[in-house]
Parts: structure tokens; sequence; C-alpha cells
């Protein structure tokens, strides 16, 4: 299977990118060769498919169930209940709904943690994009139910795995230090160490979070995950609002990948992520939506201005996080965090792209593309998305998206009235 983007503009050159497999095999005049599939690439610019670091899929069904509520009062009223009648099936339609919306975003992979996982992969694996699942963990600080949950975890793991295809992987999903006790959190670790899977967690979101582990361990939470021994270059932490100097040179020395999620920390005031000081002690910064419940959509372009705008307006300085910085960190960044191959066109890098159509009036004139992307651009302006070498989207257009719609919708309305 070939795929040729015929004269597309690419790094500000009109250029054409030949695709074999699941990589880009050329750029440039030799990849002019006849392909199975021919994209007119004209009046539009290819850019690397964006990497979500940190979202809940299935949230889907629960946007705008309830907003406008502090972060506790949001979970405890409102979602855990919710939540608590989740059936499998419901995960398979909300994720299929998230993988739809992202991909009409140009979005190509994501880091996702919810329940019933196995659903997830079995609608990832259908939509065509990459994800790295993982099966939510909350012990609620009872080591004996952390055993149950352990045996738990590595039977989702394998059906995840079980789903057999490279675009899905499993990794471990400790929810946060606040309902995860120490010794599960050691567990998962050694887990992680043996088997190479990644670990996601909340950390940091929010200063009640710092204050409560410091009433309860003495120490602040990324001290706290240090004596443990759970920082590693495994762990990706989303959100890691609340964090002090000594921390950020802890995950900087340890590898530990971080999610940004500027949407969903300004809709609950949580906070801003020290951005500049993670940048400098040399912190890998990717980009998350976190879940649609709580942004209220999983749009990568619309989360990057704000992670823009958030860090001028909490640091006073509108030097910081200029758009190039924040175009990567959705890109290679993610890429990175999440250990693929992408974020980059670069011939023998995995196929992962998405076209934006130049037309859009609001990517006119275009003096600089990266921050018409960043600063003025939605998920909307997304034509084509190609990713393992499949075309996902062309011309906006999604297979089978009228009844994935439908469907959720239906699912959601359900959920939402279940007694
Ligand atoms: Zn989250």
């Amino acid at each position: 299977m070939s795929v040729l983007i015929k004269d597309v503009l690419l790094e500000g050159v009109v250029t054409s990118i030949y695709i074999e497999g699941n990589r880009i095999a050329a750029i440039g005049d030799k990849a002019r060769v006849e392909a199975d599939t021919t994209i007119d690439g004209r009046s539009r610019a290819a850019v690397p498919g964006f990497v979500n670091t940190h979202t809940h899929a299935a949230m889907t069904l629960l946007r705008s169930y309830a907003d406008d509520l502090s972060l506790r009062e949001w979970l405890e009223k409102a979602i855990w209940p919710r939540e608590s009648k989740i059936e499998p099936e419901d995960i398979y339609w909300g994720t299929k709904l998230a993988c739809l919306e992202m991909i009409k975003g140009g979005t190509t992979a994501f880091n996702d943690m919810y329940f019933h996982m196995d659903q997830a992969a079995r609608a990832v694996k259908e939509m065509g994009i990459r994800a790295v699942l993982s099966e939510g963990f909350i012990d609620l600080r009872d080591p004996d139910l952390g055993q149950q949950l352990l045996k738990k975890q590595q039977a989702v793991i394998k059906k995840i795995e079980g789903v057999g295809t490279d675009r899905v992987r499993a990794a471990l999903g400790p929810h946060a230090i606040y309902r995860v006790s120490r010794e599960s959190l050691q567990a998962l670790k050694e887990l992680s160490d043996s088997k190479g899977y990644m670990i996601h967690l909340h950390l940091a979101e929010t200063k009640r979070e710092v204050e409560d582990c410091i009433s309860e361990q003495g120490v602040r939470p990324v001290k706290y995950l240090e004596g443990l021994g759970v920082l590693s270059r495994q762990l990706l932490a989303a959100h890691c609002c609340w964090v002090d100097q000594e921390e950020i040179d802890l995950l900087a020395r340890d590898g530990v990948k971080v999610a940004n999620c500027p949407t969903s920390n300004m809709k609950f005031a949580s906070g801003s992520l020290p951005y500049r000081a993670m940048r400098e002690a040399g912190v890998l910064v990717s980009l998350g939506t976190d879940g649609a419940a709580s942004n209220n959509n999983l749009d990568m372009l619309e989360s990057m201005k704000f992670a823009g705008l958030l860090q001028k307006f909490a640091s006073g300085d509108p030097t910081v996080a200029p758009a190039s910085e924040v175009f990567e960190m959705a890109t290679l960044g993610g890429a990175r965090a999440l250990g693929l191959d992408s974020g980059l066109l670069e011939e023998g890098r995995l196929a992962d792209i998405a076209l934006i159509d130049l037309r859009r009036p609001e990517l006119n004139p275009r003096h600089d593309l990266r921050s018409l992307l960043v600063y003025s651009a939605h998920g909307n302006v997304v034509d084509t998305v190609i990713c393992d070498g499949q075309v996902l989207m062309k011309g906006r257009k999604v297979a089978g998206e009228a009844e994935i719609v439908r469907k959720a919708a239906e699912v959601g309305r359900d959920l939402a009235s279940r007694e």
C-alpha cells in the first residue's frame, strides 16, 4: 500500500511526500512515483499529526453533563456517580466518538486513561489512529484492594494487547497519589520495570493535592514519588501545575514526561504548569486536552492556543511559550513522550500526517503558518488525515461518521439518566 501526496506545502516549500506501508519513504523529487493512492496536495500544508498526551476519551459521553464547578465537586457530585453506572459498551461508543473528533482535528495519537479499556482498544483499532491505553487504577489507598486490582490491570492489558495492532499499546494507570496506595504505586513501578509499560498518572494538579500530600506524607508530591522510587523515564505525569524548583529538577533528572493540560487547568482554575522553569531544566513537556468533560473538546489546535496564552497570562511575560515551541509541544513533544517515531515529517518516520486547508479565511494572509495554527486556527482547518500510512479522513469526511455520532449521543443520553 502506497500513498503519494502531490504538490503539498511542507516547511514553506511545495513538494511531494511518498508513503510506503506505514512510513514516509521519500520527500521531494524522488517522491514523484506512482502510488496506489494519490492525494492532491495543492492549497494544503502538511504538518505532523498532533499527539494528545492526556485524555479520557470515553468522557465524551459526559461532555457538558456538569460544568462550572470546582474539580472536587465536579468529580464527587457529578462525574464519579455517573462513572459508577458506565457499562463496557458505553466505553466503546464514547471512545469511537472521541477518535472521530480527534481525527477531524488532525490528531493521530493519544494517551488515554479510563475504564473497560479493552473496549477502548477495540474502538481505536477500528478508527485507525494510535493510542496508549491505561486502565484507571484506584484502590482508595487500600493495599489489599490494590492487590486485586493489580491482577485486573494485568488481565485488561492482556486484552488490550490481544487486539493485535501496533497502533494500540497498553500502559499502567494509577489515577493519582491521593487515590492509590504507596504499596500499589510501587507494585505498578515494578511491573513497569519488568515489562516496559509506561505509567500514566495525574500529578500535582491542584494546590490542595500538594497541601494534602504535605500534611499526610510530610513531603510534596514529586518528592513523595521519588521516595517510593516511582520517578522514571517510563512515567508520564499529567498537569504538574504545582511543582517547585526542586521537584522540577527531580522530574528532569529522572526523565519524567509531562502532559500540559492548559484548557482543563483554566476551566477548573487549578493553576498553570511552570513551563519556563521546566523547559530550562530540560523537562519534556507535551500537550494534552484532558477529557472532553473538562475541556470540553479534544481540539489540539485550540489547546495549543490556550497553552500559549495561559503561560503568557500567568507569567506576565508575552515572550514565554512562543508559537514555535507550543507547536512542537503538540507534535514532536507528544511523540517523544509516548515513544513514537513520529512528530516530524522526515523520510523514515511513521506516516502520521495532517493536511491543513490553506484556503480557510483565518489562515490568510500567511505570514507564519505555525503562528496561524497556534493562535488563529481550530481543528476544522484540517482537511486530510493519514495515520500509519492509511488515509483516515479526506476532504473532512471520515467513514461511518454519522452512525458514530448518532450512537454515541444515544449512549450518552442513556448514561446521564441511568438510575
Ligand atoms: Zn485527566
